[in-house]
């Protein structure tokens, strides 16, 4: 089994990804974060927001609407350029991006391929009761714009100067002609975008910045290895002077996973001239200066990124069977591998798992009050189902760093058996100490 079966085995079998509308059949290429999946997807877009929007005097949030008015995106250029050319087998009519496949031949069955056409990938819908001309909207394909159009609001309302960011996280949509690799490339994904407003003569420093910001999160996510693709001139967007993608070595390929451009001041002069309304930002030190500042983009996908996350986080391991012997009820031996997702601490879905070693009264009396506890600081699971060697595993396989065994010494030594998920030792701790310890190691 290569390793992205392994990682979409693991997501459907302990509750980090579904297929999406699996009791009708699914319906192309969606997927449903599950318990897991929803807290791993949580903990990366705090960890974006706390790093890049809270703890930076120099960027400020906003969570604008979904649907924006349609001028948006004839502004941006989306409503004519954002489109993909798209060919369709004479045979088989299976679609395919054109720049996806190699030569006039069907990947899948060999035929002819048509001629290309362009296909706008943005999604329409229609605002009120009919589907009248001029109800027609979009679902936004991408959530910069609201950035843009909303410069002006952030600008009166913060007394933000430059150099300043406005960042934003959400839902985009695009109607991919063909989605696939799993969570890789669907049509509703979430983003998270800074647009990092500079003077144009300082452009160059201040992407060298972000470049270097990119760095440092993707290191903080767990990823070890990664490129920083320069996209050559002609292969740039027109109004972009430099573009680096990111791209990691999936299983299926290299392929992007975050983006970083400067976009120069082309949207803000597009809305300008699409709204009518004067954008221009005015120096404080030199009220005469008016002009429309300079663009910095870094973009992260939030899929990619736990895709990035799982893959980077999955190992199997041999074990010497003794390190995983505990003291169990029926002291069942146990297997000599073990599969752990090793998950940077704070990205792990749950912290912390409180395991009585057995259902009875006496333990469950100490460990129900003690998950209340520590469930107030951590995200925390109760199990007290099986053996104890399953249970390890079992929180081995999410990537749980710690594991707190309620026994039946602990009503004497008022102590618990606290297990590391990397080092797989053991240690007596108290329960009064308990949770500062956990929280200093977590930390
Ligand atoms: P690609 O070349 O893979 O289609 P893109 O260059 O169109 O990506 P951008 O428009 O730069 O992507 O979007 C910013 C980020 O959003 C990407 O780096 C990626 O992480 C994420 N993203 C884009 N499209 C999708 C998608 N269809 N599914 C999941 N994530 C996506």
């Amino acid at each position: 089994m290569d390793l992205m079966d392994k990682i979409l085995s693991l997501s459907k079998r302990r509750g980090f990804i579904f297929p999406g509308s699996e009791i009708y059949g699914g319906l192309a290429n969606s997927w449903d974060y599950g318990p897991l999946g929803a807290e791993l997807k949580k903990n990366i877009k705090d960890e974006w927001w706390k790093r890049f929007v809270r703890q930076r005097p120099d960027v400020v949030g906003i969570d604008a609407a979904l649907i924006m008015n349609p001028k948006v995106w004839e502004a941006s250029g989306h409503v004519a350029g954002f489109s993909d050319p798209l060919v369709e087998c004479k045979k088989c009519h299976e679609r395919f991006r054109a720049d996806h496949v190699d030569g006039t031949k069907c990947p899948s069955c060999g035929g002819e391929l048509m001629a290309p056409k362009q296909f706008n990938l943005m999604f329409k819908t229609n605002i009120g009761p009919t589907e009248e001309q001029g109800s027609e909207v979009y679902l936004r394909p991408e959530t910069a714009q609201a950035m843009f159009v909303d410069f002006k609001n952030v600008l009166d309302t913060t007394r933000k100067r430059l150099p300043f960011g406005i960042a934003q996280m959400g839902k985009a949509f695009r109607n991919e002609i063909t989605p696939g690799n799993f969570i890789f490339r669907t049509r509703e994904f979430e983003q998270m975008e800074i647009e990092y407003f500079v003077k144009e003569s300082e452009w160059e420093k201040h992407f060298e910045a972000w470049l270097e910001e990119m760095r440092s999160w993707l290191k903080h996510l767990g990823v070890k290895k990664w490129h920083e693709q320069e996209i050559p001139d002609g292969e740039r967007a027109h109004y972009s002077k430099r573009t680096v993608d990111i791209e990691y070595d999936y299983p299926f390929g290299r392929k992007e996973l975050y983006g970083l451009a400067y976009r120069g001041n082309f949207d803000l002069t597009q809305h300008e001239k699409f709204s009518g309304q004067d954008l221009k930002y005015t120096d404080p030190e030199n009220p005469k200066e008016k002009f429309l500042p300079h663009v910095i983009e870094p973009t992260w996908g939030v899929d990619r990124s736990l895709l990035v996350a799982m893959l980077e986080a999955y190992a199997e391991e041999e074990v010497k069977s003794s390190k995983l012997k505990v003291e169990s009820e029926n002291g069942e031996e146990e297997e000599d591998t073990r599969v752990v997702m090793r998950f940077p601490k704070w990205l792990a879905p749950v912290k912390v798992a409180i395991l009585p070693l057995s259902k009875k009264e006496e333990l469950a009396k100490i460990a129900k009050p003690l998950h209340a506890e520590l469930a107030k600081e951590f995200a925390c699971e109760y199990d007290e189902t099986q053996s104890i060697g399953k249970r390890y595993r079992r929180q081995d396989e999410i990537g749980t760093p710690y594991c707190v065994t309620v026994d039946f010494e602990t009503a004497n030594d008022q102590s618990v058996t606290v297990r590391d998920r990397d080092t797989m030792k053991q240690e007596r701790i108290a329960i009064s100490s308990l949770k500062q310890y956990l929280i200093d190691k977590l930390a």
